[in-house]
């Protein structure tokens, strides 16, 4: 398969409904007839409802995502459901690293971080370049010579494990002077030196919504907005799912030879709701990272900070650093994790430990949380649980995959399909993903001076097609072609404008983007980049996403309104002491897809007589 399926072929502008080819842009205008998202949503969901899949996978984070992929290249027929939006859960609220993990070698992890630095490797060079970055990182060392064996010793561990042939440079040693010349913010009492070393970044909410392009380019059909209510059984075996459409707010049932269940978090609720009697225990423990302007902190270099129980980053990202994060129980709604002023406050106090100009509340632009799904129900403090996976075939029929990281997705998936194959009444092949790049990869190089030549880059200010590509890699093509069909989509996105207009449209168009809490948070990052967290924004988003999805005045200023009244909640929540507080404050107000009208009978026609799912056996 290889660099062939992504390629120049239609495929490589896929939607994430499973379906190839480019959109009309007259359609954005008002082409007449049905919204075209909404046109291929409808086409989508008449698919899960009338075809047998061989794999259903439950979660669209980038394990599911992953999974999706991976049966899908591997010839299976393929169907993913996620309750909310890609990359809704954990997988767009990661500290964005494609890493090793420097700080599992304390826990003599060897294993884990060879597997994750081989997997950075690939990501780097082969399957996703245009969205897997090289980072530079220093470590300040505080004791001197002890800590320069200890920790230079770690490094060179840490590269031999990346393998003979580096995919980016050997640390580094640098004196106390070398360090403070390229991180002129950093205290000059708080190190005696440091070490350089490589890392990488992603952008991981856009990562997920691309693997599920790239699934749906496979084959795959791919449906955000389709949450799984309960299980369909013939006899011991699981023979699907009965979903809610919750857009439409109607149900049908999905019928597939397997079902894997790749929830993160919810595992164990979907476990459970799978009618598994003792389920596989995940702990979600709460990270919470905070962005503040990149002019607030001079340095050439991220930085890793370890802390009493674990270790502080602090990450560029464009005009911003994301310093990060917290490791601590969640005990309450899985949906909406916030944050409290304790967690910034512990935040604050870490990293002002090494400023010279410390960072204040008011420097603070934004605050993301996220949960991670940590494998077991165990007591003790959660930085000291494994971050390995685990894959169970918990009936036949029914496998479960969590735990792990995102720097392993890949690995997850595949071990997650092997064991879900063993199921079918047939051989599957052997994972493909390992040779399969990711869509935007094939023709990065030179993108930026191909689309030069395009008639829309010239509307564009300066910057902004470098900026494309960063983004979409070689697809940025596809963004061009709207802003060429309507030039007012070349404009800056009002209230965000290092983004393009047509970003926006794109994102409902190819992306999967059903609501303006999509774009903001997940397709671009205005939420936790701006100061008014994309406040402002909102209004032209709603309007740019309108025509594709057919909404009408009254939708746009609901989407609007929302989305306003879920800043109020978080930053009420952040200004509470403890989760219980911050809880109450955030989660009134819900993701708009998660307070439905009642309930009809779906695009499958009325849930038929055949299997019975585990709640009618309840
Ligand atoms: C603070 C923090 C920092 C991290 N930093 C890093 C890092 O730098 N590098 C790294 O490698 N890893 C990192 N991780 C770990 C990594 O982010 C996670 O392991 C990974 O994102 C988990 O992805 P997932 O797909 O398993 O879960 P999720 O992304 O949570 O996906 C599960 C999906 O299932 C869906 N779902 C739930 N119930 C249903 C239903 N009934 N029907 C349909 N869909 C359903 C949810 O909506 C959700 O989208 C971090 C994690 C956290 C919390």
């Amino acid at each position: 398969m290889g660099d062939e399926s992504c390629a120049e072929d239609p495929a490589a502008s896929a939607r994430v409904d499973g379906r190839g080819g480019g959109s009309p842009p007259a359609a954005l205008s008002g082409g007449g007839g049905e919204a075209p998202a909404l046109r291929e949503r409808r086409a989508t969901l008449e698919r899960l409802a009338g075809e047998t899949f061989d794999v259903l996978v439950v979660g669209g984070g980038v394990t599911g995502c992953g999974v999706a992929l991976d049966a899908a290249s591997r010839g299976l027929s393929v169907a993913l459901v996620e309750r909310r939006d890609f990359a809704a859960g954990t997988s767009s609220r990661s500290s964005k690293l494609i890493h090793g993990g420097l700080r599992y070698l304390e826990h003599l992890d060897f294993g884990l971080v060879r597997e994750a630095l081989h997997e950075r490797r690939l990501l780097v060079e082969k399957l996703a370049p245009h969205m897997v970055h090289p980072t530079p990182f220093l470590l300040p060392l505080k004791h001197g010579l002890r800590d320069r064996m200890y920790m230079g010793a770690g490094l060179m561990l840490y590269d031999a494990l990346a393998g003979r042939r580096l995919a980016m440079p050997r640390h580094r040693h640098l004196s106390h002077a070398a360090c403070l010349r390229a991180v002129p913010s950093l205290r000059d009492d708080a190190l005696t030196g440091g070490i350089r070393y490589h890392d990488a970044q992603v952008d991981d909410a856009r990562f997920s919504v691309m693997l599920a392009r790239t699934a749906a380019a496979e084959g795959a059909v791919c449906a955000p907005a389709v949450e799984v209510t309960a299980f369909l059984h013939e006899g011991l075996r699981v023979a699907g799912v009965r979903a809610r459409d919750l857009e439409g707010d109607t149900e049908f049932d999905v019928r597939a030879r397997t079902v894997v269940n790749a929830t993160g978090v919810w595992t164990t609720h979907m476990e459970r709701l799978a009618g598994i009697e003792r389920p596989l225990l995940v702990r979600p423990s709460k990270g919470v990272h905070f962005v503040v302007p990149r002019e607030r902190i001079d340095s050439e270099y991220a930085l890793i900070l370890p802390t009493e129980k674990s270790v502080l980053f602090v990450l560029p990202w464009g005009e911003q650093w994301i310093v990060g994060t917290t490791d601590t129980d969640w005990e309450f709604g899985l949906d909406h994790p916030s944050a409290t002023r304790t967690d910034i406050e512990y935040l604050l106090e870490h990293v002002n430990a090494v400023l010279a100009d410390p960072l204040t509340f008011d420097d603070i632009i934004a605050v993301y949380v996220g949960l991670r799904p940590l494998l077991g129900g165990g007591a003790g403090e959660t930085a000291e649980v494994s971050r390995e996976h685990a894959v169970r075939r918990s009936a036949p029929g029914f496998v479960s995959v969590a735990g792990g990281k995102y720097t392993t997705y890949r690995l997850m998936a595949r071990d997650a399909v092997d064991v879900a194959a063993a199921d079918l009444p047939f051989a599957a092949d052997a994972s493909r993903t390992a040779d399969l790049p990711i869509l935007g990869a094939v023709g990065l190089a030179g993108a930026a001076e191909r689309l030069r030549g395009h008639p829309a880059a010239a509307l564009l200010r300066p910057g902004r097609l470098e900026h494309l590509v960063r983004r979409y890699g070689a697809l940025a093509g596809e963004v061009l072609d709207l802003a060429a069909a309507d030039r007012s989509l070349a404009a800056p996105l009002r209230g965000a404008e290092k983004y393009v207009a047509a970003e926006a449209a794109y994102a409902a168009l190819h992306e999967g983007a059903l609501h303006i809490d999509d774009v903001l948070t997940r397709r671009t990052h205005i939420a936790f980049e701006l100061r008014d967290r994309g406040r402002e924004a909102a209004t032209h988003v709603a309007a740019l996403m309108a025509p594709a999805l057919g909404w009408d005045e009254a939708t746009v200023a609901r989407e609007v309104a929302h989305y306003h009244a879920r800043l109020d909640a978080e930053r009420a929540a952040q200004a509470m002491l403890d989760d219980a507080g911050s809880d109450a404050a955030r989660s009134p107000v819900l993701d708009l897809r998660l307070t439905p009208p009642p309930t009809t009978t779906g695009p499958g026609g009325p849930a038929d007589s055949g299997p019975t799912t585990t709640e009618d056996r309840r």
